[in-house]
């Protein structure tokens, strides 16, 4: 039924780069015929689900959204791939991204942008767009997506899905392809928050090919999402993320949802967190400063496109006509500001500042959560804009970032909760819920 949708709407939707029929049918012929034999399967099996083409897949091209890597099919599965399927989740394909992850809106995709499935002339959010359209138009009921800045709960909240973006370390990032590696997290993408905790179970856990990988057991979100009990619970709103910048429509369904929690039982406060209004500064140091190092592998010499300009021409002269060809604007632009980031002599000014504001952020958060149990606030100051609308005005969509930075920046579990639709724009808004570092399971509860 899904790749009957798939074949129907991703013409309009362009949500994947590739879909793999074969392997997702084999996959779930494999789970009928195991069920025949009445093995006890796990929760998910033979529930299809789309992976972002950040992250690797045997049998499957991994493209990062880039031309750098058309076509490249990598020689092992990321762990998370591993573990869907080992769990017997058939694998439909891979889905549309912004190159490499940078971006908000998905049109920084090398392979044409993915559309909203809400109003196909609107952005889906990004950089996961691809994951947000294939669930929310329902080719997909779950999808994997990768959160560094917000592109997981962003396009959650673009197109009314719940996205998650787990604690860093709670989920193996072995096999995914790095854009800032001390931020990048996988996470679910779903249409319910018990979904999303099924395939977050799923995918979570300790996994010793990643260094970050923290050993612990799995904070417990199915049953923390089968749950659902708010009553006692210390809810705070975060002062700097609300009023001036967002969209009415937007904050009105914010207050309508903090209402609705509060009715619930829960004890709202305000909380401030006075360095937030930092984040996106040290972010677009931080960020870029390991992109321009995470990058320089694509050097036409290992893998991905090699580009010769002349007879003769030297390795440096290859590389350097490679990267040209390969990557797109946005890549080059976040190459080139985090290489003067890090270049000495400016080097403390600017990465060693931003670091200083990183621990000035986890200090908030610190703070924050001695007076309550989660925080919440808008997911994105806006609801999804129009394609094209941003397009000559990088700031301007940076700014788009200004509520899901800092969780990354600090290492802390964010979920985005669709809570209905604008009344100004009519498009979907999503509530952000964040917790203390492995509390995931509390995000799930509240939401
Ligand atoms: N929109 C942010 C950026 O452009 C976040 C990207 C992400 O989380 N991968 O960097």
């Amino acid at each position: 039924a899904h790749l009957d949708r798939i074949a129907a709407v991703d013409d309009r939707l362009n949500a994947f780069l590739h879909v793999d029929a074969e392997g997702a049918l084999a996959t779930a012929a494999e789970v009928d015929a195991r069920r025949a034999d009445g093995a006890e399967l796990p929760a998910l099996a033979g529930v299809p689900i789309a992976v972002k083409d950040l992250i690797n897949t045997t049998g499957q091209p991994t493209t990062a959204g880039s031309k750098m890597l058309e076509g490249w099919i990598p020689p092992y599965d990321a762990t998370v791939v591993g573990r869907l399927r080992a769990a017997g989740l058939p694998i439909l394909g891979k889905t549309n991204l912004d190159e490499f992850a940078m971006g908000s809106s998905n049109e920084h995709s090398a392979y044409g942008p993915a559309r909203n499935p809400w109003d196909t002339s609107r952005i889906p959010g990004g950089s996961s767009g691809g994951s947000a359209a294939a669930v929310a138009g329902y080719e997909a009921p779950l999808a994997l997506g990768t959160d560094t800045g917000g592109s997981i709960r962003q396009p959650g909240a673009m197109t009314g899905i719940v996205g998650v973006k787990p604690t860093y370390g709670g989920v193996s990032r072995y096999g995914v392809i790095a854009m800032a590696s001390s931020l990048d997290q996988v996470g679910p993408m779903a249409r319910t928050v018990l979904d999303a905790a099924l395939l977050h179970e799923v995918v979570a856990g300790h996994d010793p090919m990643d260094s970050t990988s923290i050993e612990r057991p799995v904070p417990p979100v199915v049953e923390a999402a089968r749950r659902g009990d708010v009553a006692g619970l210390r809810v705070g709103v975060i002062r700097e993320l609300g009023g001036e910048g967002f969209q009415p429509g937007v904050q009105a369904a914010f207050d309508r949802a903090v209402e609705q929690l509060s009715q619930a039982g829960a004890e709202i406060v305000e909380v401030s967190c006075p360095s937030f209004a930092h984040g996106i500064a040290a972010y677009y140091l931080v960020m870029p400063s390991e992109v321009s190092s995470n990058l320089a592998r694509f050097d036409a010499m290992r893998y991905g496109l090699r580009t010769v300009p002349h007879e003769g021409a030297s390795a440096e002269q290859v590389m350097a006509a490679s990267r040209d060809a390969g990557f797109g604007d946005e890549v080059k632009r976040r190459i080139i500001l985090g290489t003067y980031a890090l270049s000495s002599g400016y080097y403390d000014a600017y990465y060693g500042s931003a670091q200083k504001v990183r621990t000035l952020i986890a200090r908030d958060f610190e703070s924050a959560f001695e007076q309550v149990d989660v925080l919440v606030s808008p997911t994105t100051p806006t609801t999804a804009w129009k394609l094209g609308e941003k397009s000559d005005d990088p700031l301007s969509m940076y700014l788009e970032d200004i509520a899901t930075i800092p969780a990354n920046l600090a290492g802390v579990p964010g979920l985005s909760l669709p809570v209905g639709l604008a009344d100004d724009s009519g498009l979907p808004v999503g509530v952000q819920f964040l917790a203390p570092a492995m509390a995931d399971d509390r995000l799930y509860n509240a939401a």
